[in-house]
C-alpha cells in the first residue's frame, strides 16, 4: 500500500462512526461534510430516532448513492447489536449487547401484564417463591408508575395485589406498559458489596448511542411502535430505568445525552428514572439540568456506619451530604424522589432501621422501593424473611412514606436488580446478527 492511500485508510478510520447517539447539530455537520442540503439532516434523525432502523439501507428517504457516500466514509447505524437473550418463567428477557468493540452489556425488558408473573411452577419459579415467600403477591411498583399510599391489604406479606387494570390487558392478550432497564456502563467502579456488577470492575463508559440504542434495539425486538414510527403493536407506554449496569452519574455527560436521544425516540423524560448510588457532584449537576428524568437513590442503609459497610462510596460523601443535595432537587408538582433500599438480612432490615429511615426522610417528597436482595455467587449476605420485610414496609408505611416493596423480576435469569454480570452461558437462545 502507498503512504497516501494508508492516509486515506487511517483518515476513513477516524471518521467511522455511529450515526445512532448524534445529536441533531452533529447530524448537520455529517450531511455538510458531504456536501448534502441540510434538510438530509432532519431525515437522517427521523430515521434513526422516529423509525429506529438498523442499517443505512434501510433509510429510504435518502437516495441510494447518498446511503452509499455514507457507507464508503466509515458512517453505520451503530445499534448495540443484540447477541444473547435469557426468559424469565415470568416474562422478563434479559439481554447480552455487544458493543462495536466487543465489549458486552445487559438490558432488561420487564413486560407489565403479561400474566406471567405467578411463575409456572418450575423450578425457578418455586425457588423464587421459596426465597422471599408469597413472591405472587408482591407489590408491582413500576417506578414512575406507582400508586401512592399504602397498600391496600396489608394481609398478604408484600402489600396489596396487581391493580385490576392487569387484567384487562391479559384479556387484550398483549401488554400496555413495559419498563426498561438499561446499562450505562461495562462494568461499574462503585463496588458495593451486595451487587454482582461491582465484581466485573469498571471496564469503560458506555456513549449516549450505546446507552439510547439497547432502548431501540429492545423495542425493535418487542415490535413496539411509538407514535408513527416502526412497529406494529399497539402503542405502549414504556418506561425507562437507567438501573442496569453501571453508575450513570459516572458516565454524566453520555447519560444526559442520552436522554436527549430517548426523547427524541419519543420516549419523555418523565418516564425515566436515572438510579445513582449516590455521586454528590452528579447530583448537584442534575439538578441544575433544565430537562432531567426523575432521580432514584439508592439509600440502602439507615445510617452511615452501615453505609460505608455495605457502600464504601459512603466513606466519600455521607448520608447528610447526599440527602441535601437531593432536598434542594426542584420537584415537578406530581414528583416525588425515590428511594431506593435493598434489604440485607439482619444488616439494615430490623426495626430499628425503619426509624432511621423515617427520620432521615422526614418532610421530603419520597417515597421508597424496598428490594428483596437478589443473591448472587460469591456474595456472602442473607435475604430478609418476609415478615421482616412485611414488618419494615408497614412501619414506613405507618410513618406516612409511600412504600413499595418491589417484585423481583426474573431473578431465575439472573435479570433482576444487581445481578446484572454479562453472564454468558450456553443453552441460552443465540440470537443470529442482524445487520
Ligand atoms: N449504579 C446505580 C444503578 C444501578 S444498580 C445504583 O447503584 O443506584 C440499581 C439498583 O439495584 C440499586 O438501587 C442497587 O442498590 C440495587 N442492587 C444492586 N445489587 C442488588 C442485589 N444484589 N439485589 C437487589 N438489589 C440490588
Ligand atoms: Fe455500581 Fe450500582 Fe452495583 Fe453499586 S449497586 S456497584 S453503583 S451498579
Amino acid at each position: 500500500m502507498t503512504t497516501h492511500s494508508n492516509a486515506v485508510e487511517a483518515g476513513r478510520a477516524v471518521v467511522a462512526q455511529a450515526l445512532f447517539g448524534m445529536s441533531p447539530e452533529e447530524l448537520r455537520a455529517v450531511v455538510e461534510g458531504l456536501g448534502l442540503a441540510k434538510y438530509r439532516a432532519v431525515q437522517l434523525a427521523d430515521a434513526l430516532y422516529k423509525h429506529r432502523v438498523e442499517c443505512l439501507e434501510e433509510i429510504t428517504t435518502l437516495p441510494v448513492e447518498v446511503r452509499e457516500r455514507l457507507a464508503a466514509e466509515g458512517y453505520r447505524v451503530g445499534l448495540p447489536e443484540m447477541v444473547q437473550t435469557a426468559k424469565s418463567v415470568d416474562g422478563t428477557e434479559r439481554y447480552l449487547m455487544r458493543t462495536a468493540d466487543g465489549e458486552t452489556v445487559e438490558t432488561v425488558w420487564m413486560p407489565g401484564g403479561d400474566g406471567g408473573e405467578r411463575g409456572d411452577g418450575s423450578v425457578a419459579a418455586e425457588e423464587e417463591v421459596g426465597e422471599v415467600g408469597d413472591a405472587e403477591d408482591a407489590v408491582e411498583a413500576h417506578i414512575s408508575e406507582s400508586r401512592y399510599g399504602a397498600p391496600a391489604s396489608l394481609g398478604n406479606k408484600y402489600g396489596d395485589s396487581e391493580p385490576a387494570a392487569q387484567n384487562d390487558e391479559r384479556d387484550l392478550g398483549g401488554y400496555k406498559r413495559a419498563t426498561i432497564c438499561i446499562s450505562s456502563q461495562v462494568g461499574c467502579a462503585v463496588n458495593c458489596q451486595f451487587c454482582l456488577t461491582a465484581k466485573l470492575g469498571i471496564r469503560r463508559n458506555l456513549t449516549a448511542g450505546e446507552i439510547a440504542g439497547q432502548v431501540a434495539a429492545v423495542l425493535n425486538r418487542q415490535r413496539v411502535r411509538i407514535g408513527s414510527g416502526k412497529g406494529v403493536e399497539m402503542p405502549s407506554r414504556i418506561n425507562l430505568v437507567f438501573m442496569g449496569m453501571g453508575e450513570p452519574f459516572l458516565n454524566y455527560d453520555a447519560f444526559m445525552k442520552s436522554v436527549h436521544v430517548l426523547r427524541a425516540m419519543g420516549i419523555p423524560e418523565s418516564r425515566m428514572t436515572v438510579s445513582t448510588s449516590g455521586i454528590l457532584p452528579g447530583i448537584l449537576q442534575f439538578a441544575n439540568e433544565p430537562v432531567r428524568p426523575k432521580l432514584a437513590l439508592s439509600l440502602n442503609a439507615s445510617n452511615d456506619a452501615v453505609r460505608r459497610e455495605i457502600m464504601p462510596i459512603t466513606k466519600k460523601w455521607d448520608i447528610a451530604a447526599l440527602l441535601e443535595a437531593v432536598r434542594a432537587l426542584p420537584l415537578g408538582k406530581r414528583e416525588y424522589v425515590t428511594f431506593e433500599y435493598v434489604l440485607l438480612g439482619g444488616v439494615n432490615d430490623q426495626p430499628e432501621h425503619a426509624r432511621e429511615v423515617l427520620a432521615l426522610l422526614k418532610g421530603m417528597k419520597a417515597k421508597v422501593n424496598l428490594i428483596v436482595w437478589n443473591p448472587g455467587p460469591g456474595i456472602d449476605y442473607r435475604q430478609p424473611t418476609p415478615e421482616d420485610v412485611a414488618e419494615f414496609h408497614r412501619m414506613l408505611v405507618d410513618g406516612g412514606i409511600p412504600t413499595f416493596t418491589r417484585r423481583p423480576r426474573g431473578r431465575d435469569i439472573y435479570a433482576a436488580c444487581g445481578q446484572l454480570k454479562r453472564t454468558v452461558e450456553p443453552g441460552l437462545v443465540e440470537i443470529s446478527a442482524a445487520r
